[in-house]
């Protein structure tokens, strides 16, 4: 930079003369003089953003007096409103040769050749030009653009602080005063109304300018290390918070955090004279004014993995926590993220926690598991909702339509806060009831159990009033986990879930993994049709140790205890016996080291692979139990994606066709005796349910929020007539008998 004195002087003398207490105009035109003075330039102009969208002229050295609020320029004419468009420097030692030039003879600026122009940018938004002429046709370094730009940071922070602009703050709180309606997807069903807890808390800069050069430099090396090492430490300890998708995000931001073309560029805006807080976020407003113009879909969501790189950065400097969960929650807490981990989320208080609002996030996500086990509401894909909300915020969270209200206003409230106490009316009802036997009202005992996989999911069995565990997913736990968990945990974990179940029976499934389960630290096999790929009982044969260790940790866990076990995605009935005699290898190993054993063992199969429909004959003598996996069994069926929205729903679950080979598996199921279950989602919603019972089913296990709605419909049920009631239903043409059904159960009076 060109002058006597420094850009550290100059931004000093620059902050001195806004905080003087002179009419903005008149602090504003001292501004002009002062930075004119220093670049050793004949005119320096500031420009204002107007909510016209044109940049007004508000001071000037060296431009006709009389131009200032008067000139005016569209943003995209003239070289200032083409700096504005772009939002990025001109440099230019010959101005007029430009072809976007306009003249404007008011000014008088026609003896000036060379132009040198920066945008004033607040929070990456353009909120005015900063200009600087010279008669000469002068060429300006590098650096002057960098102090230039420097100089246009504090400008804005100063002028927005002075309010001698309308800042951005401004319209960012206006508009944060209104109320927004965003849908999203649901991730876990339920409403939630409460108040917005960002979990990544926004550090806001507000010292600017250094008193001292090195020790900002240091400051800042120190905070970028810092950074590197706690990015590194998440991706190889064994925290268990950044497992699945959010690793990758996590080692593309030690990609970013690596650059050393970062560290650079912040450091000489530290030498231009700011703190270490506002060298970083002058580089990254330059950034985010650089991405914003890209319109690469790709690039501009790699913003926000430097948007959060950055704010990682200022937590580090400005020693705000981390994440939100360790500060003090309200008691009605609805936390807003990028995304998050699993562990993550278990880090906060449940008792405070109502909802989840992510901006990425899918149903498949480890964190929308958790949301589930949580029993709380979560939606994810919402758009930039992080930058959208405030903490404190009133929130409402709708999981079951995927529908978000921010600022809601007193209607949409009252309205959620009546259906929030019609729910409460109804848990009320279902907990009257949670003791009283699940029985049909012409006495048919119907056994309920829930499907269960983490620890968070065993309170509810007691809660619900549930007669067992009838799924324990197993791969849950790995996949929340960021390394194998090691046999020893896993009889930890298993053992910890028989106690807690007490007498009632769970059964275990061993590691369905592959398809849309995988485990973070595991290679991801690429494959066109993950869903008919290799997983579940595939991997478990193909790697027969990760089997075994499973099913040693299963016998120890259970020792003096029954063991129900089953293998998932069975297809034929070798798989069924090969996964069996590694089951009885392990018991035999166990009498030979004369160690304890389970009281029982039971060995089953679930029912996945219509394949195996067709060799029950063969199988049902070998199996001690079969249970139904109608989630995937329904989608092999009819060769429909369970996980694509698109056919997810195009083929009803209450066909002809299901209905009848759900049928059949109940017949050769009986005539063999073998005990039979079905632990789908199918379980869980009392129409469908009620249509299971009707074909024979006596067992069934679903989510713990359905047993409450589920036990109604039992016991207001009289199975035999809707058993006869059904026997018409099997040969219908129809493409759905759900109607017919949902008649039925009108008409009868049973609670659906
Ligand atoms: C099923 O497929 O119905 C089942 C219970 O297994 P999962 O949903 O875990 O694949
Ligand atoms: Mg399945």
């Amino acid at each position: 930079m060109s002058g006597t004195t420094g850009p550290r002087v100059l931004l000093r003398r620059l902050r001195e003369a806004m905080a003087e207490k002179s009419e903005s105009q008149a602090r504003l035109d001292e501004v002009v003089h002062l930075i004119a003075q220093n670049m050793v330039a004949e005119v320096c102009s500031i420009y204002l953003m107007q909510p016209s969208d044109e940049l007004e002229l508000y001071a000037t050295e060296g431009l006709k007096p009389s131009a200032v609020h008067k000139t005016r320029l569209k943003v995209g004419t003239g070289l200032v409103g083409d700096i504005a468009a772009h939002a990025r420097p001109l440099n230019l030692s010959d101005a007029q040769a430009h072809p976007n030039f306009a003249f404007r003879p008011e000014t008088g600026e026609e003896i000036y050749k060379s132009l040198m122009g920066v945008p004033i940018l607040r929070s990456g938004r353009v909120a005015g030009v900063l200009v600087v002429q010279n008669r000469t046709m002068r060429h300006y370094s590098e650096e002057e653009v960098e102090a230039l730009e420097t100089i246009a940071m504090v400008l804005a922070e100063l002028a927005a602080a002075s309010d001698l602009i309308s800042s951005d703050d401004e319209t960012a709180d206006a508009a944060a005063q209104q109320p927004l309606y965003l849908e999203g997807t649901s991730l876990s069903g339920g409403i939630a109304l409460g108040h917005v807890v960002l979990h990544e808390p926004r550090v806001h800069v507000t010292r600017l300018i250094a008193e001292d050069e090195a020790i900002e430099s240091e400051r800042l090396e120190k905070a970028v290390y810092e950074l590197r090492s706690s990015i590194d430490k998440m991706l190889t300890t064994s925290d268990l918070s950044h497992a699945g998708e959010h690793r990758e995000v996590l080692q593309a931001t030690r990609m970013f955090a690596n650059d050393r073309g970062w560290l650079k560029r912040m450091l000489e805006a530290v030498k231009t004279g700011l703190t270490a807080e506002a060298a970083v976020e002058r580089v990254q407003n330059d950034t985010r004014a650089r991405m914003m113009r890209q319109t690469d879909p790709y690039l501009r969501d790699r913003l926000h993995d430097l948007d959060d790189l950055a704010n990682r950065l200022l937590r580090h400097l400005t020693g705000v926590a981390l994440s939100s969960a360790s500060g003090a929650l309200p008691e009605d807490a609805i936390i807003v993220a990028r995304n998050m981990g699993p562990a993550e989320l278990l880090d906060y208080d449940k008792d405070r926690l109502r909802g989840l609002v992510l901006e990425e996030g899918s149903a498949n996500a480890h964190v929308a598991i958790v949301a589930r086990a949580l029993g709380i509401a979560a939606i994810g894909r919402a758009n930039d909702i992080p930058e959208r909300v405030e903490d404190g915020d009133a929130i409402i969270v709708d999981g079951d339509t995927g529908e978000l209200y921010v600022r809601p206003s007193q209607d949409i409230v009252e309205a959620y806060s009546e259906k929030a106490r019609f729910r409460a009316r109804r848990q009320a009802q279902y907990k009257a009831i949670r003791h009283e036997p699940s029985v049909t009202l012409d006495g048919a005992k119907v056994e309920l159990n829930v499907n269960a996989g983490l620890m968070v999911d065993l309170p509810h069995l007691e809660e619900s009033g549930a007669d067992g565990i009838g799924l324990f997913r197993t791969e849950l736990q790995f996949m929340i986990a960021s390394k194998l968990p090691s046999q020893r945990e896993q009889v930890e974990l298993y053992g910890d879930v028989m106690k807690s179940a007490g007498d009632r029976p769970v059964v275990f499934r061993t590691l369905d993994i592959g398809g849309d389960k995988m485990l973070p630290y595991m290679q991801k096999a690429e494959e066109e049709n993950p869903a008919l790929g290799w997983r579940a009982i595939r991997i478990a044969l193909d790697r027969p140790a990760l089997l075994r260790h499973q099913v040693r940790a299963l016998l120890t866990a259970a020792v003096g205890r029954d063991l129900h076990l089953m293998f998932p995605m069975v297809a034929e009935v070798s798989e069924y016996e090969r996964a069996r005699a590694l089951v009885d290898k392990e018991l035999a190993r166990l009498d030979q080291h004369g160690r304890d054993k389970p009281r029982s063992v039971a060995v089953g199969t679930m029912l996945e692979v219509p394949a195996l429909f067709w060799q029950m004959d063969a199988l049902l003598p070998k199996v001690d139990f079969i249970s139904i996996g109608s989630n995937d069994l329904i989608q092999f069926l009819f060769a429909s994606d369970r996980g694509n929205p698109r056919v997810a729903h195009r083929y009803d679950l209450l066909s002809p066709g299901a209905l009848n080979f759900l049928r059949q598996v109940v017949l050769v199921c009986a005539r063999h005796k073998v005990p039979l279950s079905l632990c789908g989602e199918m379980a869980g919603s009392p129409l469908e349910a009620m249509a299971l019972l009707g074909l024979g089913l006596r067992k069934i296990s679903m989510s713990p929020a359905a047993i409450g709605p589920v036990k109604m419909m039992v016991r207001s049920l009289n199975v035999s007539e809707l058993e006869a009631f059904m026997e018409d239903l099997y040969t219908r043409p129809d493409a759905s008998v759900r109607e017919a059904l949902q008649g039925y159960a009108d008409a009868q009076g049973v609670a659906i």
